[in-house]
């Protein structure tokens, strides 16, 4: 087996592990692989050991590396979107983690309509409230949910990141933040908000006790970048 192989393999052991700590259902978690600043050889790497799932950060990138690997690989974009790449994104991103403003949602739904695409969306919040962080502040995602305009794109959960270095507890505090959002949501607005994708390489064990449905995981399986 070659290295990331073998990462792969730790990563799943940890995800299961915590799940089965948290009294979760195996494969309750799934594994997003971040590869970005990794060639695309790397995510054939990846693919050859049964990995699908990618996360990219930026649309360029996504753009270049999607056509070089197999066409079941299911793509998703982490980073924030600028509104004049999103008609680029929609060509290769079925799932798009970063939607933070209601001006970006309105553009997702309007392009995927134009060409015909049907992404899963997040809303990212930043739950810590760290300044240089994008993302909806807390209480701003109910109006944007509440308003959101119809089309192809549904929105299928929230997305958080961590502050760097937050200590055990103020990991819980943000990851559990996100929790208590969605279900405070989904009594209010009457929707469905089922995935919740939070924790990294370093913290996807807290994350998983405090209900992440996607962890997004890239140093752990493809090395520092
Ligand atoms: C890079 C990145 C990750 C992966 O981080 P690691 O610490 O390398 O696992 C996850 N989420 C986002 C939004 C990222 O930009």
């Amino acid at each position: 087996m070659n290295a990331i192989q073998d990462n792969l393999k730790a990563v799943g052991e940890r995800i299961e592990m915590a799940l089965g700590r948290a009294g979760r259902a195996p494969g309750a978690a799934r594994l997003l692989a971040v590869s970005k600043t990794f060639p695309a050889a790397a995510v054939q790497e990846a693919y050859a050991a049964g990995q699908r799932c990618f996360g990219e950060n930026r649309v360029q990138e996504l753009a270049a590396k999607a056509p070089a690997l197999p066409s079941d690989c299911e793509w998703h974009l982490i980073g924030h979107l600028q509104q004049n790449k999103v008609r680029q994104a929609l060509g290769y991103a079925a799932w798009i983690h970063s939607v933070d403003t209601p001006a970006l949602l309105e553009r997702i739904q309007l392009l995927a309509d134009e060409v015909g695409a049907a992404p899963k969306l997040l809303l990212e919040v930043n739950v810590s409230g760290e300044e240089s962080k994008f993302g909806f502040a807390p209480d701003a995602v109910e109006a944007a949910l509440a308003g959101m305009p119809a089309g192809p794109a549904a929105c299928v959960g929230l997305m958080t990141v961590a502050p760097m270095g937050a200590d055990a507890s103020a990991l819980r505090g943000v990851f559990g933040g996100l929790r208590q959002l969605r279900d405070r949501l989904q009594s209010r607005l009457g929707l469905s908000l089922p995935e919740l994708s939070m924790g990294m390489s370093s913290d996807l064990e807290v994350a998983i006790a405090e209900g992440a449905t996607i962890v997004r995981v890239g140093t752990a399986i493809f090395g520092h970048r």
